[in-house]
């Protein structure tokens, strides 16, 4: 199914099914959707395909599975495991898919269909003084469809879980061409199978993910954020457990970032500078948040008192206001570029359980510093949720081109020792085209065999973004 051709007559027909404006394949037009963000790939395609309605979205795949020709869908572009990238493949677009359905803040849920930003649903829930908690760095692209088909994380997924936690029904066009409406809107139902389980995480490999009714809750008006500073991630972890208890439901965010990252973000994001003199060799963002007046403020207080009585922080800059809060985050979610300046890095997405992040961390750098001398680790993220993004450099003066030819070494390390560790070479980014192969070497046959016969159910021809997933 990789770069096939597809015959002229499908191509004339896939246009006849959207209109004039509902279909391109001019070079200009095509370029952006065919370069992935760190423009590590570069795909190709017959026809871009830009479809108005579930309705025509499913003409199309009908189209597809009757002539077995393979589809990539696309949301916002911002993958970054090349799932979105085709290699022959038409492209079907979600990018007209725009509309907001309902929105009903008694049920508290929201109806929108895939092509909606993750910003314009943040803006759509304010409308209706409800969140909708979701929270990625890449939100003014990233849609609802790839969020819900990557079940992509984010920042505050300690308190409200992952996408897949978030969407409470959906309508997909199946392999097959048929609509499958699932927009229930009810917290409890059991009969039988859950298919939007199936569809959401799936890749694009189990059809169209059309619309989406989202769980939302309420605005929490309290907020506090701070940056600590700790002296291993093991005191990091201790803290977290100090934050569950003193602070219950209101911890929101727990990010790790290391004294390299800041080192990083501070020399090479304009503006943004080290909230701790002391330079620690680590620090953790910490953001509370309540629907009670003061709350957050008044909980972040008691956290910092209670870890520095215990010895588990060196220090603490509590940020004064929104606009401090808006650069301790900048520093944070601003790790990927800061690297950049830097030369290419191995990345890896994985997460452990939360006891053994600590010994990852310190295994696998002496690890790999023992096999390739001089690396420099740009370890982050998610620590409450035992999601790191562990980053590997080239020594410093090293060569890139050399760095990236020991790439595949360092990883399959890396890989190794999570696993052995009971967690998982990709925590929120997917497997698309980058880690499939990786992740068949780790899951069980039993569980690749399964997630096979479901997609030979479901898609017997294997049309959906053939290359992704087993
Ligand atoms: C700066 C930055 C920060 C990020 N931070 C995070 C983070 O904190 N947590 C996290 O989990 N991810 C993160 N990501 C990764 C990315 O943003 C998410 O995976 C996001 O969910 C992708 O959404 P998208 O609309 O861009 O999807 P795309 O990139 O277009 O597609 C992603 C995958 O979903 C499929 N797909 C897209 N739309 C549909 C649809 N409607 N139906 C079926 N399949 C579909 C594609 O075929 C592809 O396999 C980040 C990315 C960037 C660039």
């Amino acid at each position: 199914m990789m770069n096939q051709t597809v015959p002229p007559a499908v191509i004339a027909r896939l246009k006849r099914a959207v209109g004039d404006d509902g279909w391109s394949d001019d070079s200009e037009r095509l370029a952006p959707k065919l370069v992935e963000w760190r423009d590590r790939w570069r795909g190709n395609t017959p026809l871009l395909l830009l479809p108005r309605s579930t309705e025509e979205v499913a003409r199309l795949v009908t189209i597809c599975a009757e002539s077995g020709v393979a589809i990539t869908p696309q949301g916002g572009n911002t993958g970054l495991v090349g799932g979105q990238i085709p290699d022959g493949e038409v492209l079907l677009s979600t990018e007209r898919l725009r509309a907001v359905r309902d929105v009903d803040p008694a049920d508290n849920v929201m109806v929108l269909e895939a092509g909606v930003t993750l910003a314009q649903a943040h803006e759509t829930a304010l409308a209706v003084e409800r969140r909708f908690p979701l929270d990625l760095a890449s939100e003014g692209s990233a849609t609802i469809g790839g969020v819900i088909s990557t079940n992509a994380g984010g920042t505050a997924v300690l308190r409200y879980g992952s996408a897949r936690g978030l969407v409470i029904g959906l309508e997909a066009v199946l392999p097959s061409g048929e609509i499958w409406n699932g927009l229930r809107r009810l917290r409890k139902d059991n009969t039988g199978y859950d298919l939007k389980q199936w569809l959401i995480g799936a890749e694009g490999t189990l059809g169209v993910v059309t619309a989406a009714a989202l769980k939302l809750f309420p605005i929490l008006t309290s907020r506090a954020v701070a940056f600590v500073g700790v002296e291993s991630p093991k005191k990091a972890a201790e803290l977290l457990q100090v934050a569950k208890s003193t602070t219950g439901e209101d911890i929101e965010a727990f990010e790790l970032v290391s004294g390299f990252g800041m080192a990083l973000a501070t020399r090479h994001l304009p503006g943004l500078r080290n909230p701790l003199e002391n330079r620690p060799p680590w620090y953790v963002l910490v953001e509370l948040a309540s629907a009670r007046a003061g709350a957050a403020e008044a909980g972040l207080e008691t956290l910092l008192g209670e870890a520095l009585a215990q010895g588990l922080i060196t220090d603490a800059a509590i940020a004064q206001n929104e606009a401090q809060a808006k650069a301790f985050w900048a520093i944070r979610e601003g790790q990927s570029a800061a690297q950049k300046p830097e030369g290419p890095a191995w990345k890896h997405d994985v997460s452990v359980p939360l006891s053994r992040v600590a010994s990852f961390l310190e295994q696998a750098t002496v690890a790999l510093r023992s096999r390739f001398p001089g690396v420099r680790v740009d370890a982050f993220g998610h620590m409450g949720d035992g999601n790191i993004h562990y980053d590997v450099l080239a020594p410093e003066g090293g060569d890139p081109a050399q760095h990236m030819a020991d790439r595949e070494a360092g990883s399959r390390l890396v890989h190794d020792l999570v696993v052995s560790l009971g967690g998982s070479i990709s925590a929120e980014h997917g497997l698309g085209t980058m880690k499939t192969a990786e992740a068949a070497r780790y899951k069980s046959s039993v569980e690749i065999n399964a997630m096979r016969s479901v997609r030979a159910a479901l898609d017997p021809g294997r049309i959906m973004n053939p290359r992704v997933l087993f």
